[in-house]
Protein backbone atom coordinates (compact mmCIF):
# COMPACT_ATOMS: atom_id res chain seq x y z
CA UNK A 1 0.00 0.00 0.00
CA UNK A 2 1.60 3.64 -1.47
CA UNK A 3 1.91 6.41 1.84
CA UNK A 4 -0.91 8.14 0.22
CA UNK A 5 -3.16 5.23 0.38
CA UNK A 6 -2.52 4.21 4.44
CA UNK A 7 -2.52 7.89 4.55
CA UNK A 8 -5.98 8.25 2.91
CA UNK A 9 -7.05 4.74 5.21
CA UNK A 10 -5.88 6.42 8.20
CA UNK A 11 -7.85 9.45 7.82
CA UNK A 12 -10.88 7.49 7.28
CA UNK A 13 -10.68 5.74 10.07
CA UNK A 14 -10.03 8.26 12.56
CA UNK A 15 -11.61 11.02 10.95
CA UNK A 16 -14.07 10.79 8.14
CA UNK A 17 -15.79 7.36 9.57
CA UNK A 18 -16.71 8.45 12.94
CA UNK A 19 -17.56 11.86 11.84
CA UNK A 20 -20.03 10.61 9.17
CA UNK A 21 -21.53 8.09 11.86
CA UNK A 22 -22.15 10.60 14.38
CA UNK A 23 -24.00 13.06 11.73
CA UNK A 24 -25.90 10.09 10.63
CA UNK A 25 -26.90 9.59 14.00
CA UNK A 26 -28.02 13.26 14.82
CA UNK A 27 -30.24 12.92 11.34
CA UNK A 28 -31.85 9.55 12.79
CA UNK A 29 -32.42 11.11 16.13
CA UNK A 30 -33.74 14.20 14.16
CA UNK A 31 -35.92 11.77 11.86
CA UNK A 32 -36.76 9.97 15.33
CA UNK A 33 -37.67 13.17 16.90
CA UNK A 34 -40.06 13.93 13.86
CA UNK A 35 -41.99 10.87 13.57
CA UNK A 36 -43.69 11.07 17.00
CA UNK A 37 -46.82 13.10 16.52
CA UNK A 38 -47.86 15.22 19.31
CA UNK A 39 -51.02 15.89 17.89
CA UNK A 40 -54.47 14.11 18.03
CA UNK A 41 -55.55 12.07 14.59
CA UNK A 42 -57.25 14.95 12.46
CA UNK A 43 -60.35 12.82 12.39
CA UNK A 44 -60.94 13.33 16.19
CA UNK A 45 -59.62 17.10 15.90
CA UNK A 46 -63.05 17.38 12.84
CA UNK A 47 -65.44 15.06 14.92
CA UNK A 48 -68.67 17.09 15.74
CA UNK A 49 -69.07 15.73 18.97
CA UNK A 50 -65.78 16.78 20.32
CA UNK A 51 -66.10 20.48 19.06
CA UNK A 52 -66.79 22.33 21.60
CA UNK A 53 -63.41 21.08 23.61
CA UNK A 54 -60.55 24.17 22.92
CA UNK A 55 -57.90 22.63 20.99
CA UNK A 56 -54.48 24.30 19.95
CA UNK A 57 -51.34 22.77 17.85
CA UNK A 58 -53.69 19.49 18.00
CA UNK A 59 -54.01 18.84 21.15
CA UNK A 60 -57.21 18.84 23.52
CA UNK A 61 -57.42 20.98 26.15
CA UNK A 62 -60.45 20.03 28.37
CA UNK A 63 -61.80 22.51 30.85
CA UNK A 64 -64.14 20.35 33.09
CA UNK A 65 -64.71 16.79 33.66
CA UNK A 66 -67.31 16.11 31.56
CA UNK A 67 -65.12 17.31 28.21
CA UNK A 68 -62.55 14.29 30.01
CA UNK A 69 -64.94 11.69 30.24
CA UNK A 70 -66.54 12.72 26.52
CA UNK A 71 -62.74 12.28 25.48
CA UNK A 72 -62.74 8.95 26.74
CA UNK A 73 -65.81 7.60 25.57
CA UNK A 74 -64.73 9.01 21.60
CA UNK A 75 -61.16 6.82 22.21
CA UNK A 76 -62.83 4.16 23.48
CA UNK A 77 -65.33 3.28 20.58
CA UNK A 78 -63.15 3.91 18.20
CA UNK A 79 -59.82 2.02 19.67
CA UNK A 80 -58.09 5.34 20.17
CA UNK A 81 -55.06 5.63 22.39
CA UNK A 82 -55.43 8.89 24.46
CA UNK A 83 -52.70 10.59 26.91
CA UNK A 84 -52.20 13.23 28.93
CA UNK A 85 -49.24 16.19 27.90
CA UNK A 86 -48.03 17.86 31.11
CA UNK A 87 -45.38 20.29 30.55
CA UNK A 88 -43.73 18.06 28.27
CA UNK A 89 -40.68 17.60 30.11
CA UNK A 90 -40.49 14.06 30.13
CA UNK A 91 -38.94 12.14 26.65
CA UNK A 92 -41.24 12.01 24.14
CA UNK A 93 -41.79 8.61 24.11
CA UNK A 94 -42.84 8.34 27.89
CA UNK A 95 -45.58 11.05 27.15
CA UNK A 96 -46.89 11.00 23.37
CA UNK A 97 -48.93 7.84 21.70
CA UNK A 98 -46.51 6.45 19.06
CA UNK A 99 -49.19 4.86 16.60
CA UNK A 100 -51.96 6.74 14.17
CA UNK A 101 -55.02 6.65 16.32
CA UNK A 102 -54.77 8.81 19.30
CA UNK A 103 -56.08 11.66 21.16
CA UNK A 104 -53.88 13.68 23.11
CA UNK A 105 -54.86 16.11 25.45
CA UNK A 106 -53.16 18.93 27.88
CA UNK A 107 -55.44 19.83 31.18
CA UNK A 108 -56.84 23.39 30.73
CA UNK A 109 -59.84 25.58 32.33
CA UNK A 110 -60.37 24.56 36.34
CA UNK A 111 -58.09 21.79 36.08
CA UNK A 112 -55.30 24.68 35.68
CA UNK A 113 -56.66 26.27 39.20
CA UNK A 114 -56.32 26.18 42.77
CA UNK A 115 -60.06 25.15 44.08
CA UNK A 116 -59.40 25.62 47.30
CA UNK A 117 -57.07 26.07 50.48
CA UNK A 118 -58.53 25.18 53.67
CA UNK A 119 -56.17 26.29 56.89
CA UNK A 120 -56.09 24.55 59.97
CA UNK A 121 -57.46 25.78 63.10
CA UNK A 122 -53.67 26.11 64.47
CA UNK A 123 -53.01 28.15 61.40
CA UNK A 124 -49.99 25.49 60.66
CA UNK A 125 -51.06 23.85 57.91
CA UNK A 126 -53.16 24.16 54.57
CA UNK A 127 -54.89 21.52 52.80
CA UNK A 128 -54.88 22.59 49.00
CA UNK A 129 -57.47 20.81 46.54
CA UNK A 130 -55.84 21.86 43.02
CA UNK A 131 -56.43 20.97 39.68
CA UNK A 132 -53.41 18.36 38.42
CA UNK A 133 -52.95 20.50 35.42
CA UNK A 134 -51.46 23.54 37.58
CA UNK A 135 -47.87 24.27 36.91
CA UNK A 136 -45.81 24.82 40.29
CA UNK A 137 -43.87 27.43 38.92
CA UNK A 138 -44.08 29.11 35.23
CA UNK A 139 -43.75 27.43 32.77
CA UNK A 140 -41.97 29.85 29.91
CA UNK A 141 -43.70 26.92 26.92
CA UNK A 142 -47.31 28.23 28.07
CA UNK A 143 -48.00 31.55 27.26
CA UNK A 144 -50.97 31.15 30.07
CA UNK A 145 -48.55 30.12 32.73
CA UNK A 146 -47.43 33.02 35.12
CA UNK A 147 -45.67 33.35 38.18
CA UNK A 148 -48.91 34.71 39.49
CA UNK A 149 -51.09 31.71 38.56
CA UNK A 150 -48.07 28.99 39.94
CA UNK A 151 -48.61 26.88 42.61
CA UNK A 152 -46.23 27.62 44.45
CA UNK A 153 -46.57 31.22 44.26
CA UNK A 154 -50.11 30.87 45.26
CA UNK A 155 -49.58 28.94 48.16
CA UNK A 156 -47.10 30.74 49.56
CA UNK A 157 -49.12 33.95 49.18
CA UNK A 158 -51.26 32.12 51.71
CA UNK A 159 -47.93 31.09 53.71
CA UNK A 160 -47.67 27.48 53.36
CA UNK A 161 -45.10 25.59 51.18
CA UNK A 162 -44.31 22.43 49.97
CA UNK A 163 -41.51 20.92 51.50
CA UNK A 164 -39.71 19.70 48.00
CA UNK A 165 -39.32 20.97 44.87
CA UNK A 166 -36.66 19.32 41.42
CA UNK A 167 -34.02 20.96 39.99
CA UNK A 168 -36.76 23.59 37.91
CA UNK A 169 -40.41 24.00 38.66
CA UNK A 170 -41.95 23.81 35.02
CA UNK A 171 -43.98 20.70 35.47
CA UNK A 172 -47.52 20.38 35.91
CA UNK A 173 -48.60 18.72 39.06
CA UNK A 174 -49.80 15.11 37.14
CA UNK A 175 -46.42 14.96 34.95
CA UNK A 176 -44.44 15.50 38.43
CA UNK A 177 -46.23 13.06 40.08
CA UNK A 178 -46.40 10.45 37.66
CA UNK A 179 -43.22 9.92 36.64
CA UNK A 180 -41.67 10.54 40.83
CA UNK A 181 -40.39 13.32 39.97
CA UNK A 182 -37.92 14.20 43.20
CA UNK A 183 -35.71 17.01 43.82
CA UNK A 184 -32.06 16.31 46.36
CA UNK A 185 -33.54 15.87 49.77
CA UNK A 186 -33.22 12.98 51.91
CA UNK A 187 -35.47 14.66 54.33
CA UNK A 188 -37.75 16.31 53.10
CA UNK A 189 -40.61 14.13 49.88
CA UNK A 190 -43.68 15.23 48.25
CA UNK A 191 -44.88 12.19 49.71
CA UNK A 192 -44.63 14.11 53.05
CA UNK A 193 -47.72 16.19 52.15
CA UNK A 194 -49.57 14.70 49.13
CA UNK A 195 -53.12 13.31 50.83
CA UNK A 196 -55.61 12.26 47.92
CA UNK A 197 -55.65 12.64 44.08
CA UNK A 198 -58.88 12.35 41.83
CA UNK A 199 -58.12 10.54 38.47
CA UNK A 200 -60.52 9.62 36.01
CA UNK A 201 -60.35 5.89 34.65
CA UNK A 202 -60.17 4.21 30.93
CA UNK A 203 -64.10 3.35 32.02
CA UNK A 204 -64.76 7.41 32.29
CA UNK A 205 -65.14 6.29 36.13
CA UNK A 206 -64.24 9.21 38.73
CA UNK A 207 -62.73 7.78 41.89
CA UNK A 208 -61.04 9.83 44.57
CA UNK A 209 -58.15 8.02 46.54
CA UNK A 210 -57.13 8.53 49.52
CA UNK A 211 -53.61 8.15 51.54
CA UNK A 212 -55.07 6.60 54.53
CA UNK A 213 -58.66 5.09 53.44
CA UNK A 214 -57.37 3.97 49.64
CA UNK A 215 -53.95 3.25 51.19
CA UNK A 216 -52.88 0.07 48.31
CA UNK A 217 -54.47 2.27 45.21
CA UNK A 218 -53.29 5.49 46.02
CA UNK A 219 -49.60 4.25 46.56
CA UNK A 220 -50.13 2.50 43.19
CA UNK A 221 -51.79 5.01 41.43
CA UNK A 222 -49.64 8.44 42.47
CA UNK A 223 -46.98 7.30 40.32
CA UNK A 224 -48.55 5.48 36.86
CA UNK A 225 -46.83 7.11 33.93
CA UNK A 226 -50.36 8.17 32.45
CA UNK A 227 -51.37 4.84 32.29
CA UNK A 228 -54.29 4.51 34.81
CA UNK A 229 -56.14 7.12 33.84
CA UNK A 230 -56.47 11.02 33.96
CA UNK A 231 -55.26 13.09 37.18
CA UNK A 232 -57.84 15.60 37.45
CA UNK A 233 -56.76 16.90 40.79
CA UNK A 234 -54.54 16.72 43.70
CA UNK A 235 -54.90 17.38 47.80
CA UNK A 236 -51.69 18.95 49.75
CA UNK A 237 -51.74 19.31 53.58
CA UNK A 238 -48.77 22.04 53.57
CA UNK A 239 -46.98 23.57 56.17
CA UNK A 240 -45.91 26.87 56.78
CA UNK A 241 -44.04 28.48 54.36
CA UNK A 242 -39.57 29.30 54.88
CA UNK A 243 -36.85 29.76 53.33
CA UNK A 244 -33.55 28.13 52.02
CA UNK A 245 -30.40 29.30 53.42
CA UNK A 246 -27.14 28.05 51.58
CA UNK A 247 -24.19 27.74 49.80
CA UNK A 248 -23.09 27.35 46.01
CA UNK A 249 -19.34 26.24 45.34
CA UNK A 250 -17.05 25.21 42.83
CA UNK A 251 -14.30 23.03 43.54
CA UNK A 252 -11.11 21.21 42.33
CA UNK A 253 -12.05 17.06 42.45
CA UNK A 254 -8.86 17.07 44.89
CA UNK A 255 -10.97 19.54 47.31
CA UNK A 256 -14.01 18.09 46.89
CA UNK A 257 -16.40 16.12 48.49
CA UNK A 258 -15.99 13.01 45.75
CA UNK A 259 -12.21 12.35 47.08
CA UNK A 260 -12.65 8.77 48.26
CA UNK A 261 -10.95 7.28 51.88
CA UNK A 262 -9.82 3.82 50.79
CA UNK A 263 -12.63 3.35 48.49
CA UNK A 264 -15.14 4.95 51.30
CA UNK A 265 -17.23 8.25 49.40
CA UNK A 266 -18.03 9.19 53.12
CA UNK A 267 -17.78 13.02 53.14
CA UNK A 268 -20.41 12.94 50.24
CA UNK A 269 -22.17 10.58 52.03
CA UNK A 270 -22.35 12.93 54.71
CA UNK A 271 -23.12 15.85 52.66
CA UNK A 272 -26.57 13.88 51.25
CA UNK A 273 -27.39 12.92 55.04
CA UNK A 274 -26.35 16.37 56.69
CA UNK A 275 -28.12 19.06 54.37
CA UNK A 276 -31.76 19.16 54.02
CA UNK A 277 -31.28 19.95 50.50
CA UNK A 278 -28.57 19.09 48.54
CA UNK A 279 -27.33 18.27 44.69
CA UNK A 280 -23.96 18.74 42.98
CA UNK A 281 -22.73 19.03 39.41
CA UNK A 282 -19.47 16.65 38.88
CA UNK A 283 -17.31 17.60 35.75
CA UNK A 284 -15.38 14.69 35.59
CA UNK A 285 -13.32 15.11 32.08
CA UNK A 286 -9.97 14.10 32.49
CA UNK A 287 -8.12 17.85 32.12
CA UNK A 288 -11.16 19.36 34.42
CA UNK A 289 -12.15 17.53 37.24
CA UNK A 290 -13.79 19.99 38.88
CA UNK A 291 -17.30 20.10 40.93
CA UNK A 292 -20.34 22.65 41.37
CA UNK A 293 -21.54 22.09 44.74
CA UNK A 294 -25.34 23.01 46.12
CA UNK A 295 -26.19 22.77 50.17
CA UNK A 296 -29.02 24.43 51.67
CA UNK A 297 -31.03 24.41 55.15
CA UNK A 298 -34.15 25.15 56.14
CA UNK A 299 -35.12 28.57 57.82
CA UNK A 300 -37.17 31.17 59.00
CA UNK A 301 -39.02 32.96 55.81
CA UNK A 302 -38.26 36.51 58.31
CA UNK A 303 -34.97 36.48 57.70
CA UNK A 304 -33.57 39.07 55.31
CA UNK A 305 -33.45 37.41 52.08
CA UNK A 306 -30.02 37.59 49.92
CA UNK A 307 -31.34 36.18 46.87
CA UNK A 308 -29.60 32.89 44.79
CA UNK A 309 -28.31 34.42 41.23
CA UNK A 310 -27.67 31.00 39.19
CA UNK A 311 -24.57 31.36 36.66
CA UNK A 312 -26.85 30.72 33.57
CA UNK A 313 -28.96 33.66 34.64
CA UNK A 314 -28.40 36.24 32.04
CA UNK A 315 -28.69 35.30 28.47
CA UNK A 316 -25.79 36.13 27.24
CA UNK A 317 -24.41 33.33 29.86
CA UNK A 318 -26.55 30.77 28.52
CA UNK A 319 -24.91 31.66 24.88
CA UNK A 320 -21.66 31.31 25.81
CA UNK A 321 -22.05 28.15 27.95
CA UNK A 322 -23.88 26.11 24.60
CA UNK A 323 -21.04 27.68 22.55
CA UNK A 324 -18.36 26.01 25.33
CA UNK A 325 -20.61 22.84 24.74
CA UNK A 326 -20.49 23.13 21.18
CA UNK A 327 -17.06 23.08 21.12
CA UNK A 328 -16.54 20.34 22.97
CA UNK A 329 -18.58 18.25 21.42
CA UNK A 330 -17.57 18.73 17.91
CA UNK A 331 -13.81 18.72 19.24
CA UNK A 332 -14.76 15.30 20.69
CA UNK A 333 -16.00 14.02 17.40
CA UNK A 334 -13.31 15.69 15.42
CA UNK A 335 -10.21 15.06 16.82
CA UNK A 336 -10.92 12.82 19.65
CA UNK A 337 -8.16 11.31 21.92
CA UNK A 338 -6.02 13.06 24.35
CA UNK A 339 -6.08 16.03 22.16
CA UNK A 340 -9.76 16.54 22.72
CA UNK A 341 -9.54 15.84 25.97
CA UNK A 342 -7.07 19.13 26.69
CA UNK A 343 -8.81 20.93 24.75
CA UNK A 344 -12.47 19.92 26.37
CA UNK A 345 -10.53 21.10 29.90
CA UNK A 346 -9.33 24.43 28.44
CA UNK A 347 -13.30 25.65 27.32
CA UNK A 348 -15.00 24.06 30.41
CA UNK A 349 -12.48 25.15 33.44
CA UNK A 350 -13.14 28.70 31.90
CA UNK A 351 -17.06 28.40 32.68
CA UNK A 352 -16.65 26.10 36.54
CA UNK A 353 -14.29 28.60 37.90
CA UNK A 354 -12.84 28.21 41.13
CA UNK A 355 -14.01 31.20 43.47
CA UNK A 356 -15.78 32.13 46.75
CA UNK A 357 -18.35 30.50 47.97
CA UNK A 358 -21.71 32.37 46.62
CA UNK A 359 -24.32 32.17 49.81
CA UNK A 360 -27.94 32.83 49.27
CA UNK A 361 -31.16 32.78 51.36
CA UNK A 362 -34.50 33.39 49.63
CA UNK A 363 -38.06 31.88 49.86
CA UNK A 364 -38.11 28.25 49.21
CA UNK A 365 -39.76 28.60 45.60
CA UNK A 366 -36.78 30.97 44.62
CA UNK A 367 -34.02 28.56 45.35
CA UNK A 368 -34.94 25.22 45.62
CA UNK A 369 -35.43 24.76 41.72
CA UNK A 370 -32.56 26.85 41.03
CA UNK A 371 -32.15 25.99 37.16
CA UNK A 372 -35.29 28.12 36.39
CA UNK A 373 -32.95 30.86 36.00
CA UNK A 374 -30.80 29.11 33.05
CA UNK A 375 -32.75 28.66 29.77
CA UNK A 376 -33.40 24.96 30.15
CA UNK A 377 -36.28 24.62 27.55
CA UNK A 378 -33.94 26.07 24.43
CA UNK A 379 -30.24 26.95 24.71
CA UNK A 380 -29.46 24.78 27.55
CA UNK A 381 -32.30 22.19 26.66
CA UNK A 382 -30.91 18.56 27.61
CA UNK A 383 -31.71 15.07 27.93
CA UNK A 384 -30.78 12.63 30.93
CA UNK A 385 -30.92 9.48 32.13
CA UNK A 386 -31.10 8.81 36.08
CA UNK A 387 -30.56 5.85 38.01
CA UNK A 388 -31.60 5.62 41.41
CA UNK A 389 -29.56 3.24 43.85
CA UNK A 390 -29.86 2.57 47.61
CA UNK A 391 -27.92 4.89 49.55
CA UNK A 392 -25.61 2.14 50.83
CA UNK A 393 -24.55 1.32 47.25
CA UNK A 394 -22.96 4.68 47.08
CA UNK A 395 -19.06 3.75 47.37
CA UNK A 396 -19.81 1.04 44.52
CA UNK A 397 -21.54 3.41 42.58
CA UNK A 398 -19.12 6.20 42.74
CA UNK A 399 -15.81 3.07 42.19
CA UNK A 400 -17.52 1.85 39.01
CA UNK A 401 -17.78 5.39 37.69
CA UNK A 402 -14.54 6.46 38.41
CA UNK A 403 -13.20 3.21 36.96
CA UNK A 404 -15.17 3.69 33.60
CA UNK A 405 -13.71 7.22 33.05
CA UNK A 406 -10.03 5.85 34.48
CA UNK A 407 -10.60 3.13 31.40
CA UNK A 408 -12.24 5.69 28.84
CA UNK A 409 -11.77 9.53 29.30
CA UNK A 410 -14.54 9.96 26.58
CA UNK A 411 -17.44 8.57 28.74
CA UNK A 412 -16.66 11.49 30.72
CA UNK A 413 -18.96 13.45 27.81
CA UNK A 414 -18.77 17.41 27.78
CA UNK A 415 -21.11 18.09 30.25
CA UNK A 416 -21.71 17.65 33.65
CA UNK A 417 -23.14 14.22 35.84
CA UNK A 418 -25.78 15.21 38.59
CA UNK A 419 -25.38 13.43 41.85
CA UNK A 420 -28.29 13.73 44.39
CA UNK A 421 -30.26 12.17 46.74
CA UNK A 422 -33.93 11.08 47.26
CA UNK A 423 -35.97 10.80 50.49
CA UNK A 424 -37.73 6.99 50.43
CA UNK A 425 -41.45 6.77 49.05
CA UNK A 426 -44.40 4.69 49.60
CA UNK A 427 -45.56 4.96 46.30
CA UNK A 428 -44.72 1.06 44.58
CA UNK A 429 -43.35 2.39 41.40
CA UNK A 430 -41.34 5.06 42.48
CA UNK A 431 -37.62 4.47 41.97
CA UNK A 432 -37.18 5.22 45.59
CA UNK A 433 -39.90 2.95 47.31
CA UNK A 434 -39.35 2.04 50.25
CA UNK A 435 -35.37 2.88 50.82
CA UNK A 436 -33.54 6.48 50.60
CA UNK A 437 -31.51 6.78 47.69
CA UNK A 438 -28.32 8.15 46.08
CA UNK A 439 -28.78 9.47 41.94
CA UNK A 440 -27.05 9.68 39.21
CA UNK A 441 -27.88 11.57 36.73
CA UNK A 442 -25.54 12.21 33.46
CA UNK A 443 -26.58 14.90 30.89
CA UNK A 444 -26.03 15.40 27.52
CA UNK A 445 -26.83 18.50 25.70
CA UNK A 446 -29.83 18.52 23.63
CA UNK A 447 -27.61 20.51 20.57
CA UNK A 448 -24.67 17.57 20.74
CA UNK A 449 -24.00 16.01 17.27
CA UNK A 450 -24.67 12.10 18.38
CA UNK A 451 -27.10 9.92 19.85
CA UNK A 452 -27.68 10.34 23.30
CA UNK A 453 -28.83 6.59 23.99
CA UNK A 454 -25.56 5.61 22.86
CA UNK A 455 -23.75 7.64 25.19
CA UNK A 456 -26.17 6.78 28.46
CA UNK A 457 -25.77 3.08 27.17
CA UNK A 458 -22.01 2.92 28.39
CA UNK A 459 -23.68 4.10 32.05
CA UNK A 460 -26.61 1.42 32.01
CA UNK A 461 -24.31 -1.01 30.85
CA UNK A 462 -21.62 -0.41 34.17
CA UNK A 463 -24.34 0.85 36.51
CA UNK A 464 -27.58 -1.20 36.37
CA UNK A 465 -25.66 -4.26 36.65
CA UNK A 466 -25.73 -2.73 40.37
CA UNK A 467 -28.25 -4.37 42.90
CA UNK A 468 -31.10 -1.82 43.44
CA UNK A 469 -30.49 0.27 40.44
CA UNK A 470 -33.84 1.52 39.14
CA UNK A 471 -34.18 4.42 36.58
CA UNK A 472 -36.21 7.65 36.52
CA UNK A 473 -39.53 7.27 34.39
CA UNK A 474 -39.74 10.32 32.55
CA UNK A 475 -35.85 10.10 31.43
CA UNK A 476 -34.29 7.90 28.98
CA UNK A 477 -34.50 4.35 29.33
CA UNK A 478 -32.83 1.12 28.02
CA UNK A 479 -34.85 -0.87 25.07
CA UNK A 480 -36.39 -3.92 26.67
CA UNK A 481 -34.36 -6.81 25.48
CA UNK A 482 -30.86 -5.60 25.98
CA UNK A 483 -28.54 -7.43 28.25
CA UNK A 484 -26.87 -5.57 31.33
CA UNK A 485 -24.90 -7.65 33.40
CA UNK A 486 -26.69 -10.52 34.15
CA UNK A 487 -30.19 -8.91 33.63
CA UNK A 488 -31.85 -8.66 30.58
CA UNK A 489 -33.81 -5.25 30.50
CA UNK A 490 -37.64 -5.62 30.71
CA UNK A 491 -40.58 -7.28 32.61
CA UNK A 492 -38.24 -9.52 35.07
CA UNK A 493 -35.38 -6.81 35.64
CA UNK A 494 -38.17 -4.62 36.24
CA UNK A 495 -40.58 -7.36 38.49
CA UNK A 496 -37.13 -7.50 40.61
CA UNK A 497 -36.57 -4.01 40.96
CA UNK A 498 -40.21 -3.53 41.81
CA UNK A 499 -41.96 -5.46 44.67
CA UNK A 500 -45.08 -4.45 43.90
CA UNK A 501 -44.98 -4.53 40.18
CA UNK A 502 -47.41 -7.57 39.47
CA UNK A 503 -49.58 -5.54 41.98
CA UNK A 504 -49.60 -2.63 39.96
CA UNK A 505 -50.65 -4.28 36.83
CA UNK A 506 -53.43 -5.80 38.31
CA UNK A 507 -54.44 -2.82 39.39
CA UNK A 508 -53.90 -0.81 35.79
CA UNK A 509 -55.71 -3.45 34.24
CA UNK A 510 -58.51 -2.73 36.64
CA UNK A 511 -58.23 0.96 36.03
CA UNK A 512 -58.11 0.46 32.34
CA UNK A 513 -58.92 -2.63 30.81
CA UNK A 514 -59.56 -1.83 27.25
CA UNK A 515 -55.75 -0.31 27.54
CA UNK A 516 -56.98 3.12 26.01
CA UNK A 517 -53.77 4.63 27.89
CA UNK A 518 -51.21 2.22 26.88
CA UNK A 519 -48.68 3.40 24.24
CA UNK A 520 -45.98 0.96 22.61
CA UNK A 521 -43.18 2.46 24.75
CA UNK A 522 -44.87 1.53 28.04
CA UNK A 523 -46.58 -2.36 26.56
CA UNK A 524 -42.96 -3.26 25.68
CA UNK A 525 -41.65 -1.63 29.07
CA UNK A 526 -44.55 -3.60 30.93
CA UNK A 527 -44.99 -6.19 28.76
CA UNK A 528 -48.42 -5.41 28.87
CA UNK A 529 -50.13 -8.43 26.16
CA UNK A 530 -52.90 -7.13 23.65
CA UNK A 531 -56.45 -7.78 24.41
CA UNK A 532 -57.85 -10.08 22.00
C1 LIG B 1 -34.65 20.68 32.68
C2 LIG B 1 -35.27 19.53 33.44
C3 LIG B 1 -35.05 19.43 34.81
C4 LIG B 1 -35.58 18.35 35.53
N1 LIG B 1 -35.32 18.25 36.87
C5 LIG B 1 -35.76 17.17 37.55
C6 LIG B 1 -35.46 17.00 38.94
O1 LIG B 1 -34.81 17.83 39.56
N2 LIG B 1 -35.91 15.89 39.56
C7 LIG B 1 -36.62 14.95 38.90
O2 LIG B 1 -36.97 13.93 39.50
N3 LIG B 1 -36.94 15.08 37.59
C8 LIG B 1 -36.53 16.17 36.92
N4 LIG B 1 -36.87 16.32 35.59
C9 LIG B 1 -37.83 15.39 34.99
C10 LIG B 1 -39.26 15.96 35.09
O3 LIG B 1 -39.56 16.32 36.41
C11 LIG B 1 -40.25 14.89 34.63
O4 LIG B 1 -39.99 14.61 33.28
C12 LIG B 1 -41.71 15.29 34.84
O5 LIG B 1 -42.52 14.18 34.58
C13 LIG B 1 -42.12 16.43 33.94
O6 LIG B 1 -43.42 16.86 34.27
P1 LIG B 1 -44.39 17.39 33.13
O7 LIG B 1 -45.47 18.19 33.74
O8 LIG B 1 -43.59 17.99 32.06
O9 LIG B 1 -45.04 16.02 32.64
P2 LIG B 1 -44.86 15.32 31.21
O10 LIG B 1 -43.43 15.10 30.99
O11 LIG B 1 -45.63 16.03 30.18
O12 LIG B 1 -45.58 13.92 31.53
C14 LIG B 1 -44.97 12.97 32.36
C15 LIG B 1 -45.87 11.73 32.45
O13 LIG B 1 -47.03 12.04 33.18
C16 LIG B 1 -48.20 11.77 32.41
N5 LIG B 1 -49.18 12.79 32.76
C17 LIG B 1 -49.03 14.13 32.73
N6 LIG B 1 -50.16 14.72 33.19
C18 LIG B 1 -51.01 13.73 33.51
C19 LIG B 1 -52.34 13.69 34.05
N7 LIG B 1 -53.02 14.80 34.34
N8 LIG B 1 -52.90 12.48 34.26
C20 LIG B 1 -52.24 11.34 33.97
N9 LIG B 1 -51.01 11.32 33.46
C21 LIG B 1 -50.39 12.50 33.24
C22 LIG B 1 -47.72 11.85 30.96
O14 LIG B 1 -48.57 11.12 30.10
C23 LIG B 1 -46.35 11.22 31.08
O15 LIG B 1 -46.43 9.83 31.12
C24 LIG B 1 -36.36 17.38 34.86
C25 LIG B 1 -36.58 17.48 33.48
C26 LIG B 1 -36.05 18.56 32.77
C27 LIG B 1 -36.30 18.65 31.28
Amino acid sequence: MSLLSKLLTLIENIFIYPTLRVWGLSILSILRFFSYKSESTKKYLYDNTLNDIPKKKGIFHPQNKEHIIRLIKVAHSNHATIRVVGSGHSVWEAIYAQNNNCIHIILGGDFKKIHSINISSDGNFALVNVGAGCHLGRDPNDRESSFENSFNFQVDQKGYALPILGGMSHQTIAGFLQTSSSGGSLEHGIADVLEEIEIINGKGETIILNKKTNEDKFNASVVSMGLFGVITRATFNLPKKYSVEGTEINKEFKDSLLVNDKGHYRKLHDALKNNEYFHMNWFPQKYVQRTSQWNGNLVSPELPKKPYKHLLKEKFMNVLAALALRISNLTEIIIGGNLAQRIIGLVLRTFIRIRKPVHFRDLWYKVLPNDDQADVDRLMKTSYTEIWFPLEKIDEVMGTLERLFRRKPSYAGTFAIELYGAKNSPYWMSPSYKRDVFRVNPYWWGRNLGDPYEFFEEFWKVLLPIDGARLHWGKYMPKPGEIYGEHIFGINYLRHCYPKLNNWLDIREEMDPDQIFVTNYWRRMFDIRKNI
